[in-house]
């Protein structure tokens, strides 16, 4: 269907949640996809962070086409090995302990929330549900994890919010202190803000929240739906960053593609959820839970972590020398293949101009642009981007802001 065509028949059919580019995906391969007349993009939105392997990986897709043959979905009513397997490799590669599957990064913080509720439910007694969390955050799109989210534009019309949620400013120690009383069950936040503009967390500051965390036996939880596999040049972006949580969650990346999200545990913290406590149909079913197992096969086994440390250090460095460069460019942040700049154009016309060079790219408000492209991208397809911005910025530079 002409893409023309397409657009009009998704405005008529679709509700009006996304604001689209005006392309129309067909088919990806490796870190590029192409659209409806042929032309090439790389990609370094990676459908947001999600597609790990880029497109088309044989592993993946085989693994998909196998466990599609033999076993898609179940319940777990039963037990299936692909789920139990995937637990045993994400908790034998964690601090975690146990395993909780959903299907999506809202559902697992979901499960976060209600875990650490729970946890000090039962310990504490009721009154101790409280959940500080950051401003500038974003945890989902449901009513808790929406809640959760320290930003005005994605509460705005939802109210009545969901009780029990206090925020403080990122990487703001004192706030917190303060923020933590005697009826905080958790401390939630993301190593890296993502959606909120590439902020990475301070160590020192993380490793303060952990011992304040510890000390008061308030659950520290880390939103690792973006972070996580891989995407920092580690498995986790804790790692790096010199603590461990008590829960963290997983999304994005996890499937490569296929939805599914995942809560992580302590087994002194998972105990809190027994048979009926929670629960979700397709969550850990064989199909999304085969493809993570092929996705982590890949990183563990390769030297895909290797490669995504130093292509995320080669396009940090090639960032920065861009702001070196161009004074349109006020701030470089980030870490791994999780990068972002602020630039003081709109970023929304950068994206359709590198659009129209051929490269897809992801703005984050309206001063940030995010590069969170496939861990297989090359140096060659990270040169192509520097050397477009580098294009853009100068005629940004010549023509003035009305560009
Ligand atoms: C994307 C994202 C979410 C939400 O994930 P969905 O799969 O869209 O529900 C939650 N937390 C973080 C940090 C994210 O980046």
């Amino acid at each position: 269907m002409p893409t023309e065509e397409l657009k009009q028949d998704a405005e008529q059919y679709l509700m009006g949640t996304y604001a689209r580019q005006p392309i129309s995906i067909v088919r990806g391969r490796g870190s590029k996809v192409y659209d409806l007349e042929g032309r090439e993009y790389i990609d370094f939105v990676g459908g947001i962070a999600v597609n790990l392997l880029g497109h088309g990986h044989p592993d993946l897709v085989l693994a998909i086409q196998r466990q599609a043959a033999q076993l898609i979905h179940t319940s777990n009513l039963y037990y299936t090995e692909p789920q139990v397997k995937l637990a045993q490799v994400l908790v034998e590669h964690s601090f975690a302990d146990k395993a909780f599957f959903c299907n999506s990064g809202a559902e697992a913080n979901e499960a976060a929330i209600k875990l650490a509720r729970r946890y000090s439910h039962d310990t504490y007694g009721a009154g101790r549900f409280e959940i500080v969390t950051m401003k500038n955050s974003f945890h989902g799109r449901t009513m808790a994890t929406l809640t959760a989210t320290g930003q005005d534009k994605v509460q705005k019309g939802y109210e009545p919010l969901v009780p029990g949620f206090s925020y403080v400013p990122f990487n703001h120690l004192a706030a917190l202190e303060e923020a933590v009383t005697d009826k905080t069950a958790a401390v939630m936040l993301e190593p890296i803000q993502g959606e909120g503009g590439v902020h990475v967390a301070d160590r020192d500051y993380l490793k303060a929240v952990r011992e304040l965390c510890t000390q008061k036996d308030v659950l520290l939880i880390f939103d690792e739906v973006q972070t996580g596999m891989g995407r920092t040049g580690t498995l986790f972006a804790y790692e790096q960053l010199g603590v461990q949580p008590d829960i963290m969650t997983l999304a994005k990346g996890l499937g490569g593609g296929v939805p599914i999200g995942a809560c992580l545990a302590t087994d002194a913290v998972a105990k809190a959820f027994g048979p009926g406590s929670h629960a979700s149909t397709f969550g850990g079913n064989p199909l999304a839970c085969a493809a993570a197992l092929a996705v982590l096969r890949v990183l563990l086994e390769g030297r895909l972590l290797e490669q995504a440390r130093h292509m995320g250090d080669y396009l940090g460095k090639g960032l920065a020398d861009c702001k070196d460069r161009h004074r349109v460019v006020r701030d470089v942040r980030g870490l791994g293949l999780l990068q972002g700049i602020e630039v003081e154009m709109d970023a929304r016309t950068v994206v359709g101009d590198c659009l129209r060079r051929g490269l897809l790219v992801n703005a984050t408000g309206e001063h940030v642009l995010r590069f969170v492209p496939p861990l297989i991208i090359t140096q060659r397809e990270i040169d192509r981007l520097l050397d477009v911005l580098s294009q853009i910025f100068n005629r940004h530079a010549v023509e003035g802001p009305a560009h």
